[in-house]
């Protein structure tokens, strides 16, 4: 799997160098952002997409909100962070690219900042989660009534390093139970009657799925 892995991020293409910084920024402060194969997988379905509105939960420094941003420039994007360091590097991060205007960061805690979208009747192309792990059915529930029609949910991690297949490698009690917590959520959210569903096995996971009812 290793070495289809190496393979894999050689076909992404070179990171612009705004991208290259953020990521080694995130890499040398072991911030977790999206790995480059699954980062460039969903930059792909932005640009198939065409998305008007993207909401994503969970933003550590803006890096996946830029990437998707520039991946489509017309998206406008809302993203969600809890954490105030991160909040105000994201912050910081978006003003030196000049995209306040096109990505709005919201500080809180998406369990309840969701609420407060839906209560305007924002909605959403894209919705991505990439937040607390142990939280997804929670988060993908919440964020339901806030896609389109046609819309997309997508979620990071989904296969957690692997331990979601065998979690016995894992001498830790607290990785061993979101393990479970993840595989959980995949089992409930494949076998979900209201959804189509993939899981890709690139990066750390990624999942996709679509509203049956979108015809
Ligand atoms: N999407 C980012 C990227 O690839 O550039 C990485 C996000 S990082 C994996 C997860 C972030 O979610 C963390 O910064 C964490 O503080 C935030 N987070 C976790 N639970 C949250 C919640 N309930 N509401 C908002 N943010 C949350």
């Amino acid at each position: 799997m290793d070495s289809v892995t190496d393979y894999l991020r050689q076909t992404v293409p070179k990171h612009k160098k705004w991208m290259a910084e953020l990521e080694s920024y995130a890499h040398e402060h072991q911030i977790p952002v999206m790995e480059p194969v699954s980062l460039h997988f969903l930059t792909q379905i932005v640009r198939m997409k065409k998305p008007k509105t993207i909401l994503e939960i969970g933003t550590a420094i803006g890096y996946s909100a830029l990437c998707m941003h520039n991946a489509y420039p017309t998206s406008k994007i809302t993203t969600i962070e809890k954490n105030e360091s991160m909040y105000q590097l994201a912050l910081k991060n978006i003003k030196k690219q000049e995209k306040e205007s096109k990505i709005d960061i919201i500080f809180g805690d998406a369990l309840e900042e969701v609420n407060v979208l839906a209560l305007n009747n924002i909605a959403f192309d894209i919705i991505f989660i990439d937040a607390a792990k142990g939280q997804y059915k929670r988060f993908f529930e919440l964020v339901q009534p806030l896609l389109k029609k046609d819309g997309i949910i997508i979620c990071d991690n989904i296969l957690f390093r692997g331990y979601v297949v065998n979690d016995s490698t894992v001498n830790n009690k607290r990785l061993q139970n979101l393990a479970k917590k993840i595989r959980d959520f995949n089992e409930w959210l494949t076998r979900n009657e209201d959804y189509h569903t993939s899981i890709i096995p690139i990066g750390d996971g990624v999942s996709v799925s679509i509203k049956k009812n979108n015809i």
